[in-house]
């Protein structure tokens, strides 16, 4: 990895060489089937499923970032059911967070469980030590969402190895500016470029981190057999918003911690979390593990109503599930009946508003919701 800061890494990452003529950042190439021409068969592109110039661009621009190989997918849920699926036999035993992204949990009990895959669900926060005994596979998930729990991904994975697991990280809410997972000793890291990685909320896309060369192909070759490749738009898109998210990351922490400061002070306000608040229990691992802590901020109103209200008296935050993007956001999670949170929690995403204004709307409307 080069010594470049991370403005810079997300700026030149995965650019061709300049070159007269053409964009700084190549366009995205479209084909289904590309020519064969007279090439000898697998010396050029052959198929779109399989591979295009597109992906290679923001495959290289990620592994830059994650310190590894890196193999992208067409959703968050395509990497995560990606990792779940080519390694883990009938027989096998996977340990998941109880408290992590609901979907995963799903696509376990609806799918591997029927097939005989014994599924260990741990709080992130808990002891994971007899857990990982005769597992195959640990994925965490840290800060968890949408509850924000942190656990020690290197403490982890040590116990895990020496017990002949391999270790997933889903690293979506930290982006890989806020946390190496591959440098703390996971063998994988998983993302959904859908949220802060691409930051618009204008697309849906994930991503696999890889140790070394060989677990990358393995994930490659199931990508190819599950069709699981997102197409050259996407990733063109992902790869043009990927250069400001040094920027964005940096606006969206400074307002979450702005955010956490009017929010501890406020009557009706409980439960209150943020990895990068002092006074929260994850505070002293999240600031030894992470490199940034990211805009997402979780607490908890008296009701369903209140979120409402305090929703409709904003000006600046809107409902809407997802979190990181540029706009400030807010998801009563108790709304979809996956996570175990009360009816007024709040998973809050903080945008790329002026911390002044924002700080300002949002204590407005709470004053006017509580
Ligand atoms: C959103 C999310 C996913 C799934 O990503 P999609 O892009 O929506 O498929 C997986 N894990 C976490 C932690 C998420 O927040």
């Amino acid at each position: 990895m080069n010594e470049w800061g991370d403005g810079t890494r997300v700026v030149t990452g995965g650019m061709a060489p300049a070159q007269a003529g053409q964009p700084l950042l190549p366009s995205p190439v479209f084909a289904a089937p590309f020519h064969l021409g007279d090439q000898p068969a697998g010396t050029a592109d052959g198929y779109g499923r399989i591979s295009h110039p597109s992906i290679r661009h923001f495959e290289t621009a990620l592994a830059g970032l994650e310190g590894g190989p890196v193999v992208a997918f067409a959703t968050g849920m395509a990497a995560v059911s990606a990792v779940l699926l080519e390694s883990l036999r009938p027989g096998d035993a996977v340990v998941l967070p109880s408290d992590g992204y609901y979907t995963t949990r799903q696509l376990a009990a609806d799918y591997l469980a029927p097939r005989g895959v014994e599924v260990r669900e741990v709080p992130t926060a808990a002891d994971h030590s007899a857990a990982v005994d005769g597992a195959r596979l640990v994925l965490l998930e840290t800060p968890s969402n949408p509850g924000l729990d942190v656990c020690d991904i290197a403490e982890i994975s040590t116990a895990a190895h020496r017990a002949g697991a391999l270790v997933a990280v889903d690293n979506t809410t930290a982006t890989p500016l806020g946390q190496r997972a591959l440098e703390l000793g996971a063998d994988l890291v998983i993302s959904s470029d859908t949220k802060a990685l691409t930051g618009h909320s204008d697309l849906i896309l994930g991503h696999v981190g890889c140790r070394d060369q060989r677990l990358a192909d393995r994930l490659a070759a199931w990508r190819r057999a599950a069709g699981a490749m997102p197409g050259p738009f996407e990733v063109w898109l992902a790869h043009r918003s990927l250069g400001t998210l040094d920027l964005r990351l940096r606006r969206q922490a400074d307002n979450a911690l702005a955010l956490v400061e009017v929010l501890a002070k406020t009557d009706g306000v409980s439960g209150l979390r943020y990895p990068g608040w002092p006074a929260d229990p994850a505070y002293a691992l999240a600031s030894r593990q992470m490199r940034r802590f990211g805009g997402v901020v979780s607490f908890t109103l008296p009701s369903a109503e209140t979120v409402a209200r305090f929703v409709a008296e904003s000006a600046l935050v809107s409902a809407a599930t997802s979190f990181g993007g540029l706009h400030s956001t807010v998801d009563r999670r108790a709304q979809w009946g996956g996570d175990d949170v009360p009816d007024g929690f709040v998973r809050f995403s903080a945008g790329c508003e002026d911390t002044a204004d924002l700080v300002a709307d949002v204590s407005a409307a709470l004053d006017h919701a509580l």
